[in-house]
């Protein structure tokens, strides 16, 4: 069975989702709905770009440079299976370590009963969970709100001198041919002055 993944939008090398030079792919459909959520019009469960595993791995992976993959979306464990895949299918290219938010809390996740969930976990070096929420946003890190957890589900990331919870926050904007897009994790302030820029929330991962 070729396995395919529905994708709101993917980014190629970038410093700002997580330790190293990562690639990035932000999933389509989320069944939450936080206050303040960066990217609502990702949260829609609707097709947007259908991709099979092999080719989104190679897309990830065409720069060498890339390390790492980060998970994010949209709601990445509502696409556990492909996510899943896709991680097996990089990881026999290159050793990337994987980090994935999720809205749900771990627990809350391994109650869930969604399918290809044990799967996605077992890939899983760091996940960072729980949802948004406005109110405990302290502009810190790479996890949006103080409620999120970041575990250490292998200890690949753990000793690398990457703060996840209290670094500052970086984001990059980068400048396409048909959109302006904000990759990372903004505070609230940047946001506000990039809003003119990016003609709404913008896309940007992550403030759950
Ligand atoms: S912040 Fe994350 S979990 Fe919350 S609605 Fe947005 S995409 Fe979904």
């Amino acid at each position: 069975m070729v396995l395919r993944l529905n994708v709101a939008s993917t980014c190629v090398g970038t410093p700002a989702l997580g330790p190293g030079w990562r690639s990035v792919v932000w999933v389509q459909g989320c069944p939450f709905r936080c206050r303040g959520c960066v990217a609502p019009e990702w949260i829609p469960d609707v097709p947007a770009r259908l991709a099979g595993v092999g080719e989104l791995a190679g897309e990830l992976l065409a720069d060498e440079r890339v390390d790492g993959l980060t998970f994010s979306g949209g709601e990445p464990m509502a696409q556990a299976e492909g996510l899943a895949a896709l991680a097996r299918a990089a990881r026999e290219v290159r050793d990337v370590s994987v980090v994935c938010f999720t809205g749900f809390t771990l627990p809350r996740l391994k109650e869930s009963g969604l399918p290809g969930v044990a799967e996605l976990l077992s890939e899983v070096d760091v996940l960072i969970d729980g949802q948004y929420v406005r109110e405990r946003d302290d502009g810190l890190g790479l996890r949006g709100s103080t409620n999120q957890v970041v575990h250490h589900l292998t200890g690949r990331l753990a000793d690398v001198g990457y703060d996840f919870e209290g670094r500052p926050r970086t984001a990059e904007v980068r400048v396409g041919e048909r959109e302006v897009a904000l990759v990372g994790v903004p505070t609230a302030d940047l946001l506000k002055r990039l809003a003119p820029v990016l003609g709404g929330p913008g896309r940007s991962r992550r403030e759950r």
